[in-house]
């Protein structure tokens, strides 16, 4: 469950990014949160991430704080907009990265997406397009069986195979899991 209680979030700039935000994402929920760019969608992401804390207000995912949470972090996956994977690491080497730092790691799941994503989990990502680095990013993430779901502009750089994909993963693993999950878009 995600919680968000009258967060609000000014930069060091002055930027006045969340005005005092509430809301709640009950389990097995799915929530998009659409607006233009600009209207504060990715640092209300990183502040259910624990990228940030809020200036005011509480962030609670699963009853917990996020900020510095590692157990709240083990149990969530967060892809940011432009999510980094290190350019010389490989699908399958981080799979064994994941696996020691994620205690609900599915080997079963993992395998499975590897047959259903077209891309190779042999090839370094640095050499990857920008879709097929996302794509690695979401099946790693969901291969952690994660409680909490938090997706920054993932469609982007998806082809349309690979987003009804993405999305047929998304509703599968939720009515499975009961996960709760925002997805910000400005589309
Ligand atoms: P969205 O994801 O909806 O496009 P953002 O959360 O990225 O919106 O940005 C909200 C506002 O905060 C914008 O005015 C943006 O310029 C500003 N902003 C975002 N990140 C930073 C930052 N690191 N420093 C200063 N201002 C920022
Ligand atoms: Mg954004």
């Amino acid at each position: 469950m995600i919680r968000l209680i009258e967060a609000e979030k000014t930069y060091d700039n002055g930027t006045h990014a969340l005005n005092g935000v509430s809301f709640t994402v009950n389990d097995g929920e799915f929530v998009f949160l659409v607006g233009p760019s600009g209207s504060g969608k990715s640092t209300l992401l990183r502040i259910l991430a624990g990228v940030y804390r809020p200036d005011s207000g509480r962030v609670l995912i699963n009853g917990q704080a996020p900020f510095e949470n590692e157990q709240v972090k083990r149990s969530t996956v967060f892809i940011s907009d432009y999510p980094y994977l290190a350019p010389t690491a490989t699908v399958r080497r981080l799979a064994r990265l994941y696996r020691s730092v994620y205690p609900g790691w599915s080997e079963d799941y993992f395998a499975r997406m590897e047959k259903l994503f077209p891309i190779s989990f042999d090839a370094r990502l640095g050499k990857m397009s920008k879709g097929m680095q996302r794509q690695a990013a979401i099946l790693l993430g969901l291969s952690t069986q994660p409680r909490c779901i938090l997706f920054d502009e993932i469609f982007d750089g998806l082809d349309p195979v690979v987003r009804e994909l993405v999305k047929k993963l998304l509703v599968d693993f939720v009515a499975e899991n009961g996960a709760s999950v925002m997805i910000a878009s400005h589309n």
